[in-house]
């Protein structure tokens, strides 16, 4: 279909029931390149930490006042930024399947009335991956040749709540009650209770007394086994075992809460034997480690790996400078006015005296454009240049704005640019070390000499773009190159709503050092960020001290060590338990 607008394309993205694992390549190729994403209630902080850290994230499962988004206005929303935004990549992130119990169709239709150009994304249903990774697989020979899925939420048994953004699984308090007004409608009790496949019940726990009753007045055996997940595939999830008679007692008994499915038949059974999902040392533990440092991620992923949900939070952003600024250089100072600090703001113009841009970074890269137009110039001062990247990523980064990139090192680091830099200077001896695009862009070895023979070879021409914490192991490689700085790094001022609200009901902070510990501080104070638990595990005295400085109940490491504060946080919640 010819497009026939310039507005911008929404994608219905199902995001899995939880697992991050589960999400499919194609939902985080788009989440990775969204301008704006629309998520529900259902999708786990680590999936919405996969999402371009630019982008405008739109929570419509729960509005900053506590109450959801309507159906109605979420359509005119996806609408709206499709229209505002041309050209924008806008994902509609739901949880699980978009067509399952997800309302996406609903949305699409919205989108066709509107003329806005829409994809849809399949995800994981937690219809069959929630029992699958409880060991209970939805069909199996002998025991159930078919499944039927089924809201346990019908409209007329709540009518505000079919208002509301249907995925989410938080029932409102009268959906706990049973419904006054008889059966579900749509719920054939006669011939569900006569199917002799799985049911598998989404939403349904604040109903699930009065539809198993139902089920066995129609019939159905009462003893017909049944288990209740409760937020499956998550570090959460949970199983609990019933029959169809004991169903309503056991979610009372046992708190089941949604988010939960009610998975009815004979292959329930198979549970017992094919559980294998290990309930690990820090399972239903969710823990918050600041980013600062390279070991940050490290320890995530032991503490991952050991069960515990992890926020992640950067206590560093990046931004752009107003203009890029240069370290003096006596013989280009005719071109630059100087600041305060000894630094020179650079002019564009001198971009003529260098024949090599070198990016480091897609931040280096976004920057120096954002300068370059601002400052009225476009891409044509770059005509005639070689330029040389990193790596692939701001390889790509720069191809966004149709620049292909002349050198990119195998080894994508600063050191491998370097080198490669210093071999094009030292004329032609890494000969293999050189990658240059040809003309499909097809990446091929060409000689040295073939990529360079019309250029001035002079290492005072080569332009390095850097942020302000860049390291000098490109100015050492290259010491007659010229560095400017293109964007600074900061501490991080507040979070993002959705993970602020991840922080706030976290069970613990993680801090790896003192300053961690100052960086977090600051960020909470300045968004009244709550937390529920004050509860911080600290490596080492230095980072305890600051912690209880700023009223935190400190658990510390023996020994200055990951192992050893990994160990504490094991030991602390074996205890607990
Ligand atoms: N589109 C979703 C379903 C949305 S309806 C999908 O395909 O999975 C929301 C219901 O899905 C919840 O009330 C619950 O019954 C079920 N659900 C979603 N995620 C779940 C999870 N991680 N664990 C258990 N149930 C889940």
């Amino acid at each position: 279909m010819e497009k026939a607008n310039n507005f911008g394309k929404v994608y219905l993205i199902g995001a899995g029931p939880g697992d991050p694992g589960l999400l499919t390549l194609r939902a985080h190729a788009i989440l990775e390149k969204a301008d704006v994403v629309v998520y529900d209630r259902l999708v786990s902080p680590a999936i919405l930490g996969m999402c371009n850290t630019k982008a405008k994230m739109v929570d419509v499962g729960k509005m900053p006042t506590h109450h959801k988004v309507k159906q109605s206005e979420i359509n005119k929303l996806l609408v709206k930024f499709a229209i505002e935004m041309p050209g924008a990549t806008i994902a509609r992130l739901k949880g699980g399947d978009p067509f399952v119990f997800g309302r996406g169709g609903e949305e699409a239709l919205e989108l066709v009335a509107a003329g806005v150009e829409f994809e849809i994304v399949p995800g994981v249903t937690s219809a069959i991956a929630v029992p699958a990774y409880a060991g209970i697989p939805v069909s199996h020979r002998g025991i159930a040749t078919s499944f039927h899925i089924i809201t346990g939420h019908e409209k007329e048994v709540d009518s505000r709540q079919s208002e509301v953004g249907s995925d989410s699984a938080i029932p409102a308090k009268a959906e706990i009650s049973m419904p006054s007004s008889g059966e579900p409608v749509g719920l054939d009790f006669e011939t569900l209770a006569h199917c002799p496949g799985t049911l598998v019940f989404l939403m349904g726990i604040g109903n699930m007394d009065f539809i198993a009753r139902r089920l066995i007045e129609c019939g159905k055996d009462p003893k017909t086994p049944l288990a209740f997940i409760e937020k499956g595939t998550t570090p959460f999830q949970r199983t609990v075992m019933a029959t169809l008679e004991t169903a309503g007692e056991t979610i009372v008994r046992e708190h089941v809460t949604a988010p939960a499915i009610t998975i009815m038949g004979g292959v329930v059974e198979l549970g017992k034997t094919l559980a294998w999902k290990k309930n690990l040392p820090l399972s239903g533990k969710r823990l918050v480690v600041t980013r600062a440092a390279k070991q940050s991620s490290e320890i995530s992923a032991r503490l991952t790996a050991l069960g515990a949900e992890v926020i992640e939070t950067p206590m560093i952003e990046t931004r752009s400078l107003e203009k890029p600024l240069v370290m003096c250089h006596p013989e280009r100072s005719e071109t630059e006015s100087k600041d305060p600090d000894q630094h020179c703001f650079a002019d564009f113009g001198s971009l003529a005296n260098f024949d090599i841009l070198a990016f480091t970074s897609t931040n280096g890269v976004e920057s120096f454009f954002k300068q370059l137009f601002a400052a009225g110039y476009d891409v044509r001062v770059l005509a005639g240049k070689k330029i040389a990247s990193v790596g692939k990523i701001t390889e790509k980064k720069l191809l966004e704005y149709g620049i292909r990139c002349d050198y990119v090192p195998e080894d994508h680091t600063g050191e491998g640019l370097g080198m490669l830099l210093r071999s094009i200077l030292d004329e032609r001896t890494l000969v293999n070390s050189l990658q240059t695009r040809d003309e499909c862009g097809l990446t091929s070895s060409l000689s040295l000499s073939k990529g360079t023979e019309s250029m001035n070879l002079d290492e005072s021409r080569i332009l390095l773009l850097q942020g302000n914490l860049a390291d000098d192991t490109l100015l050492k490689l290259l010491p007659k190159a010229t560095r400017w700085t293109v964007y600074e790094t900061l501490p991080v001022a507040e979070l993002p709503d959705w993970k602020r609200e991840a922080v706030e009901s976290a069970d613990a902070v993680v801090f790896a050092s003192s300053s961690a510990v100052e960086n977090f501080s600051k960020i909470l104070s300045s968004k009244f960020c709550q937390l529920s638990s004050q509860k911080a595990f600290c490596i080492g005295r230095m980072t305890e001290s600051a912690a209880c400085k700023y009223g935190f109940e400190t658990v510390t490491s023996d020994e200055t060590t990951m192992d050893s504060l990994v160990k504490k946080i094991v030991e602390y919640y074996t205890k607990e338990s």
